[in-house]
């Protein structure tokens, strides 16, 4: 097997330090501290490095700002799953020229899984030269020499590496929740399914070391963080190149005592195991919530996904679920109108989301990303066609999912408060153990620790309660 692991040395590391300071130090002789704007698009794991952006940034010592025009620095970390972010990336950065005119010491920086694709990075370095600094997902821990380059020299910095990944412990994280926390386990993905673009952009899969993570986890719950989820692109394949499998690892972190939920994304079904169902089951802390992409109920297309399992394999594991852990929530996400697909096979896909009865669903009208297979496979149905059968499939799960949560009317759920509704100030939202969505009133203190709800009533996307 080849070890394509390369864990960044402490010398390394402690260079990066340096460049911080030097750039603290280019800072103390200002009379105000400089401001970043951060926005990290797409899904958690690129929320989590932006948490450690941040934490980079704070150690040079940058403040933060939600207002673009008071930035001295401007920083999107993209993502690449999607056309439409990427646009919205373009868009963003495109209305940057004027204020770059206005105030010229502004920087702009662009980072994460978009540029990692070259035709993105051509375009971003050739049509918007007022962007100073382009990085790809690999050199992120490279930050504070980046910007202290950057700061002494004024020449723009491009530094998209190709080689495949490499882990960086150590890296400060300033995260945005004080009681949520997201925990990279592994990196990288060696699946290669037909349709997504990250194992082109994220390198080959790459795990953590236990003791790194037991002790992050374990400081968290010290801390005070009662919502702590492992990030992986593929967690069921975690340790592979370790000798530890993720249920152990799982087993494992729900041992540390103290009152917390623990959860973790994202699974694949063909990595799933029974071990780790059991270990779900007989979990103190873990989340009774397995998210399970199937992305399709036909088998057909299942193969041209390179998804490699059958709807018999996955009904299996569900089923074993269902079985083992109590009042088991199941999500997953569903791709509508993969290039080939035919009505017939959607209506497979149909089947299936009756049969499995899922809490809530993750469907996405299929979205053509260069640079993988599918992107070049014949797709002859049209987007409107498309658009139908898509709100087809909305109308089946938002009936199945308010069947779900009849189930627990009437009872009382221990649900950790995690924010406060949108209409008004007394109405708290939380979820539980299942991590089922639930609205009742209470004091905006509570957000951040775990209160027991009577449920009264259920909507087909949440529940509502009463404190008890
Ligand atoms: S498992 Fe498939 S869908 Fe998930 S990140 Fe890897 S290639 Fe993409």
């Amino acid at each position: 097997m080849i070890k394509i692991t390369r864990t960044i040395s402490h010398e390394e590391l402690k260079t990066q330090q340096r460049f911080s300071d030097a750039v603290a130090d280019i800072f103390s002789r200002r009379e105000e501290n400089p401001l970043a704007y951060v926005h990290s698009f797409g899904c958690q794991q690129n929320v989590s490095d932006g948490e450690k952006i941040k934490g980079m940034l704070a150690q040079m010592g940058y403040g933060f700002t939600d207002d673009v025009d008071k930035a001295d620095l401007v920083l999107f970390n993209t993502c690449a799953v999607r056309e439409n972010a990427e646009d919205r990336v373009f868009g963003n950065v495109g209305a940057l020229k004027h204020k770059k005119r206005r105030n010229p010491n502004m920087i702009i920086a662009v980072c994460g899984c978009m540029v990692q694709q070259e035709h993105i990075t051509q375009r971003l370095y050739q049509s918007f030269p007022f962007v100073d600094i382009i990085f790809g997902t690999h050199v992120l821990h490279t930050l504070p020499s980046i910007i202290y380059q950057k700061l002494s020299s004024g020449k723009r910095q491009v530094l998209i590496p190709e080689e495949n990944g490499s882990i960086a412990e150590g890296v400060p994280v300033q995260r945005d929740s004080k009681f949520k926390a997201w925990v990279p386990i592994m990196y990288g993905c060696n699946n290669f399914c037909t349709f997504c673009i990250v194992p082109h952009v994220r390198g080959r899969e790459r795990s953590r070391l236990p003791r790194d993570i037991i002790k992050e986890v374990s400081d968290l719950v010290k801390e005070g963080y009662k919502d702590i989820t492992l990030l992986g692109q593929n967690v069921n394949s975690y340790g592979k190149e370790l000798g530890i499998s993720f249920a152990e690892l799982l087993k494992t972190l729900d041992e540390i005592e103290g009152e917390y939920k623990l959860g973790f994304m994202t699974s694949h079904p063909k990595d799933c195991t029974r071990e780790l169902i059991d270990v779900i089951a007989n979990g103190k802390h873990i989340s009774r919530h397995l998210h399970l992409p199937v992305q399709s109920g036909s088998d057909r297309v299942l193969k041209a996904m390179n998804r490699r399992y059958t709807v018999e394999k996955y009904m299996d594991i569900i089923n074993y679920a269902k079985e083992k852990i109590d009042e088991v929530a199941l999500t997953s996400d569903i791709i509508v109108g993969f290039p080939g697909e035919t009505y017939e096979e959607f209506l497979q896909t149909i089947e299936l989301i009756k049969k499995v009865e899922y809490d809530s669903l993750f469907t996405f009208i299929y979205s053509p990303r260069k640079g993988t297979k599918a992107a070049d496979m014949p797709d002859p149905i049209t987007r409107e066609e498309k658009g139908k059968w898509f709100e087809e499939l909305l109308q089946v799960q938002s009936e199945a999912s308010a069947h779900s949560y009849d189930k627990f009317v009437g009872r009382t759920l221990r649900v950790l408060c995690d924010g406060v509704g949108k209409s008004r100030d007394n109405l708290l939202t939380g979820r539980t153990i299942h991590n089922i969505i639930v609205e009742f009133e209470g004091d905006k203190s509570l957000v951040g620790s775990f209160v027991d709800v009577k449920i009264t009533s259920a909507l087909n996307w949440a529940m509502v309660g009463e404190m008890v």
